[in-house]
């Protein structure tokens, strides 16, 4: 039997997040990004159970990208990266991939290429990460002349954070960087963008980690946004006892009874993508009931105290995070975000796959 240490994948509220991101998206197509194996999700899975849905998908890299046309998918797919290697132009082109031009080596590939493909041109409109400025596009648009630009794309840098006016300033740059385009396509908006007031997303938005029921945003969880959680990471109770006063748990004794403590351990820990950093306090739930870690994580269990849960026993099912635990919440309480948490589980967890009362492993 294999330990019951499991990400169990709800398909229906992962449809149901889309369906709220194109909503919010208004006129805007949204594009579902299913980048770092579907934010952990297993993006085979995801991208099959999109499909009907979204009109097109965004990966970072041309491996994500060949997974989902393996499943047989043929949306177009947006490579955020663009070309890592010059012979990926001809994969792209025999593929239908657009990638996304960011600098002017991917610029020299394409003119020595003899295929042609759609690319999409990224413009650096203030996060200094990856795109030209707008005194460059002029350049960049005449060395693309006969290849088929699809459009303009640019990434927010604070999309999260509604008192920074950073995003106003962006949006204000790349406006007025692709006037001499007006066919173009643009495309602006993160899962952030889709919850700022009076944002324009133009025409195709990118959300990604709304997806998967996590927020976008430091001040609210994804269930305060409308989202509902894709991923309950569960795992089992292998042992509980009483500890005594003064009696320590775990490594480096970092935590001690006061007064006589149910606690139990569980079997996750850090080799599952479990945060180390979570501390004493960190949320979890079992029976319905919620429960706080005390000690540190170690790398295949992990303490809990079952003061609030004291009929608790070997066998019961514990919920790190998802419906009653958000990801969000436990993010805070090791010093990260849902996103680094989601995409950090490691492949010992199996995914478990659930849709209206079908179920199934992968
Ligand atoms: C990852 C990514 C997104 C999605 O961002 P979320 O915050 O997960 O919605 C959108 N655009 C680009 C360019 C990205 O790299």
């Amino acid at each position: 039997m294999p330990r019951h240490t499991v990400a169990k994948i709800d398909l229906d509220a992962l449809r149901h997040n889309y369906r709220l991101a194109q909503h919010k998206a208004g006129e805007a197509s949204a594009m579902a990004v299913v980048k770092a194996d579907g934010y952990g999700h297993g993006i085979r899975t995801v991208a099959r159970a999109l499909s009907a849905d979204a009109p097109c998908f965004a990966v970072a890299c041309l491996e994500e990208a060949l997974a989902i046309r393996d499943e047989g998918l043929s949306q177009p797919i947006v490579l955020l990266e663009g070309m890592h290697a010059r012979e990926d132009v001809v994969t792209c082109a025999r593929l239908g991939l657009e990638p996304v031009i960011h600098s002017d080596y991917q610029l020299a590939w394409l003119e020595q290429a003899d295929v042609r493909v759609s690319v999409w041109v990224k413009v650096n409109s203030g996060m200094n990460r990856l795109g030209f400025r707008a005194e460059d596009l002029a350049g960049v648009m005449s060395r693309l002349q006969g290849w088929d630009v699809r459009g303009f794309m640019t990434h927010f840098a604070a999309a999260d954070d509604l008192a920074s006016s950073a995003t106003t300033r962006q949006t204000r740059y790349f406006e007025r960087a692709v006037v001499p385009w007006p066919e173009a396509l643009l495309s602006v908006g993160n899962s952030a963008a889709h919850f700022r007031p009076d944002q324009p997303l133009y025409h195709w938005s990118r959300p990604g980690i709304m997806l998967y029921g996590a927020s976008p945003r430091a001040d609210c969880d994804g269930g305060d946004l409308g989202l509902k959680a894709v991923m309950t990471l569960e795992a089992e109770l292998i042992a509980v006892r009483t500890l005594n006063p003064g009696d320590s748990v775990g490594y480096g004794e970092t935590w001690r009874a006061q007064t006589p403590t149910r606690m139990g351990i569980v079997a996750i820990g850090y080799g599952d993508g479990y945060p180390r950093h979570a501390g004493t306090g960190t949320p979890a739930a079992v029976n319905g009931q919620r429960i706080e870690l005390i000690g540190r994580v170690s790398m295949d269990m992990l303490a809990v105290n079952l003061s609030a849960a004291p009929e608790a026993k070997p066998g019961d099912k514990v919920e790190l995070w998802g419906d009653q635990v958000p990801v969000d919440e436990v993010a805070r309480h090791a010093g990260t975000i849902g996103y680094e948490l989601l995409t950090g589980i490691t492949v010992r967890v199996p995914r478990v796959y659930h849709q209206q009362g079908r179920g199934g492993a992968a």
